[in-house]
Parts: C-alpha cells; sequence; structure tokens
C-alpha cells in the first residue's frame, strides 16, 4: 500500500481555489462547492453513500455489518485559510477515504458504521468565526452565529439560505451521544516536534486550552530629549519588561507557551517617550489549571512592573477555551497502531485547536499527527512527504481493522 492516490488527490483538491494563483477555500464559496463534488465523489468510489447537511458538512457513509453498531467518526475540514497549503485539512478528510478504499479492495468490511466528515469552515476566514461546520454538525451552532457578516456584508444566515433554496433552521446534533465510537482526526502537526524526534507520526494526548488579551500600558508621553532618565513614566519600557517576563516564566513552565503577537505603540514617534501601548497575549496549555495558575502569576508579574515603573496596566479577556483531553481508550488504540507500523509512537500536546475541539462536546475523540516540514502551516509551502503519507495510510488501515477485531467483525 502506497500513498500515490492519496498524494494525486490531495493535489487535485489543491488545485480547488476561489482565487487565482493561490490556494482558498472559504465557507460555502463556489470552490467550497466544487470540493464537495470533488471529495464527494471520491467517497462514492470508496463505497460510501455520500450527502451534505444543512450547513454544508460533507457526509460519507458506510454501514457497518452488525444491525445497530455505532458509528465511528473520521474527518477534519476541507476550507483553507488565504493562500493555503494543501495539507491542512484535506489530509484527515482523505485519508480516510483511501484507507477505507483499500479496506474494501481487501475484502475486510467493519462490524460499526463509519462516517467520514468533511467540514465546511474550520478556519475562520470568511465571517471570523471558527467551527462553524462542527458546530453545525454537533447542533452547537448559535442563532447569533447567523448574524456575523463577512467583508461583502452578507451573513451566516444568508449565506446558508441560499445554500439550502430556501429556510435555514438551527440544526440539531447529527447523533445521539450513545450511538457514536468516537472521532478520529488525522491532521499535519503545525510544528516541529516529530520533525526533531524524526517520527513520521505522533498521537495527540490534549488540545491545549488558550486565553488571549489585550493588555493596555498607560504611562507618559515626554519629550525625548530633554525627560531626565528617572523622571519618565515609558509604557513601551514596561510592556517590554512584561514581555520578557512572560517568556521567561514559560520557558521555565513545562507545556506553557505564552506570545506576546501584536504590538501598537502610541504616539510612536522616534523623538517622544511613548505615552501608551496596546499589545496581545496568548498563553496556552494543556492543562486548565496550570494555564490558570500562570495567568494569576502573569497578573502580579505585570502589577508589579506597572507600580515599579509609574504606569497603569489594564487587561481585557478576548477568548477563553478550556483544554481537550483525548479520549484515553481511542488515543491507545491509535497508539498500538502507531507502534505496530512506526516502531513506536511519540505523545505530544496540539497547540492549535482542531474540529476535535467542537467534536469533543457530542463524542470522544482522538488526534493523528502526521509530521510535516519546518513545521510549516498555513503556507503554501506546506508540505509532508508521500513516505510519511504512506505511514499514516497504513496506521488508519491497521486502527479500522484493530477496531473492527474489537467490536466483534
Ligand atoms: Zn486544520
Amino acid at each position: 500500500m502506497n500513498a500515490q492516490n492519496l498524494c494525486r488527490m490531495l493535489d487535485e483538491l489543491g488545485r480547488v481555489s476561489d482565487e487565482d494563483g493561490k490556494l482558498t477555500r472559504t465557507f460555502l464559496s463556489t470552490a467550497m462547492r466544487r470540493a464537495n463534488a470533488l471529495v464527494g465523489g471520491w467517497m462514492r468510489d470508496a463505497g460510501l453513500a455520500v450527502r451534505e447537511d444543512s450547513v454544508g458538512n460533507l457526509i460519507g457513509r458506510a454501514e457497518g455489518t452488525r444491525a445497530g453498531a455505532k458509528t465511528l467518526l473520521l474527518g477534519s475540514h476541507l476550507d483553507t485559510v488565504r493562500d493555503a497549503g494543501r495539507f491542512d485539512g484535506p489530509l484527515g478528510v482523505l485519508l480516510p477515504i483511501v484507507a477505507l478504499a483499500e479496506l474494501k479492495r481487501r475484502g475486510v468490511s467493519l462490524p460499526f458504521a463509519v462516517e467520514v466528515l468533511g467540514f465546511s469552515e474550520e478556519e475562520g476566514v470568511r465571517f471570523a468565526s471558527a467551527y462553524l461546520g462542527s458546530e453545525g454538525y454537533t447542533g452547537r451552532l448559535k442563532a447569533a452565529t447567523l448574524g456575523l457578516r463577512d467583508g461583502a456584508g452578507v451573513s451566516v444566515g444568508e449565506v446558508l439560505k441560499e445554500f439550502l433554496g430556501g429556510d435555514f433552521a438551527l440544526p440539531k446534533a447529527a447523533h445521539p451521544r450513545g450511538e457514536l465510537l468516537g472521532y478520529v482526526e488525522v491532521h499535519i502537526e503545525q510544528g516541529p516536534v516529530l520533525e526533531a524526534n524524526k517520527l513520521a507520526l505522533g498521537v495527540v494526548s490534549a488540545i491545549a486550552g488558550q486565553s488571549r488579551f489585550k493588555l493596555t500600558w498607560t504611562g507618559k508621553a515626554g519629550h525625548a530629549g530633554t525627560t531626565p532618565m528617572a523622571l519618565r513614566r515609558d509604557a513601551l519600557a514596561g510592556a517590554a519588561e512584561f514581555t520578557l517576563a512572560a517568556e521567561k516564566l514559560a520557558r521555565g513552565t513545562a507545556g506553557l507557551v505564552a506570545t506576546v503577537g501584536a504590538l501598537t505603540v502610541s504616539p510612536g514617534a522616534a523623538n517622544v517617550i511613548p505615552g501608551g501601548v496596546l499589545h496581545t497575549l496568548d498563553v496556552r496549555h494543556a492543562s486548565d489549571a496550570r494555564r490558570k495558575t500562570a495567568l494569576l502569576r502573569l497578573g502580579k508579574l505585570a502589577a508589579a512592573i506597572a507600580r515599579k515603573r509609574g504606569l497603569k496596566v489594564a487587561w481585557q479577556r478576548t477568548q477563553d477555551n478550556g483544554a481537550v483531553a483525548c479520549s484515553p481508550t481511542l488515543t491507545a488504540q491509535l497508539t498500538l497502531s502507531v507502534q505496530a507500523v512506526q516502531g513506536k509512537s511519540l505523545a505530544l500536546v496540539s497547540g492549535a485547536g482542531h474540529d476535535g475541539v467542537v467534536m469533543s462536546a457530542l463524542t470522544p475523540v482522538a488526534m493523528l499527527f502526521v509530521r510535516c516540514r519546518d513545521g510549516l502551516s498555513h503556507h503554501p509551502d506546506e508540505y509532508a512527504s508521500p513516505r510519511d503519507l504512506g505511514v499514516a495510510l497504513r496506521v488508519m488501515v491497521d486502527f479500522l481493522e484493530r477496531m473492527g477485531q474489537q467490536h466483534g467483525a
């Protein structure tokens, strides 16, 4: 079994774009509809019954051989960021299709039903709101989301009405919780850990929780030539000291990442002492308790720096997502398959959010990470090697066979 078909499908889907010369597919755009038609055809070839739900998710289903058997969900998203690579998302949809086609070719049938899910939206590009696809599938789409507007002033609700050719009602969950075996997502790592460990694959233990803030530092602007150093209240010097303190705290705390990623200085002139600074802070950890402890510590550090420098600092929270622990049983199964194919496995935390975050509200989740070159993603140079994709394919086939035996094939 090699990954030739999978690579060809990734290439072909990578050419389905809303923009000339680069890959961009956003929620329910014309390219997304073409993508669903293309991938739907591949699903049919693999023996799946294909449908689209009311938020444009593509769903391919194979019934199990046992009557009343539960359903295993496999999937990821088919939308992309602007000027994207061709692996982030599509890999997790196409790889299960190829794995199921391989099982069909070998004459292996599974006792449980399988649904391959191609979510219509995960990246949050068009409406600046992520996970519209999985929120629809799990029945968690909120009425308020329907009012969000894109750059052209069109709302989510209007797009959905046009897509359905009639009225849109907020969807219920696609399945009752008791009907499901779990959700497994294959995704490129989007980080450098597998590459550093010289491994094609790793199994995700948890998706990190994430807090984002805007911090405003207020000091006093003044003449850069005439104000003595001892009399200054420099907001940028305070923000810089805080940035280094946050870096030091994260470097000294296992698993913690903290980033100041955007910063605005005012008035912002070469000969004026900065009177104000606005900057972001992004803090993530796989343990919610440790993230909260770190946030308390950062709050104290900022207050101490402000006091010492005669500044004011104000915090505004803009995002707060809890960590998602992956299912111990599904993760153990997946790890066995990775060990069988790769020799050893590696457990790693996902620092990025994924559809699994939303799916975990409906069913246990597990994730398989595939090494990507230089850890690069959200970029046209994003790359996973055919060899690594072949290893991932063998793991998925092995995993499905193991699950089949466990559930009485
Ligand atoms: Zn993704």
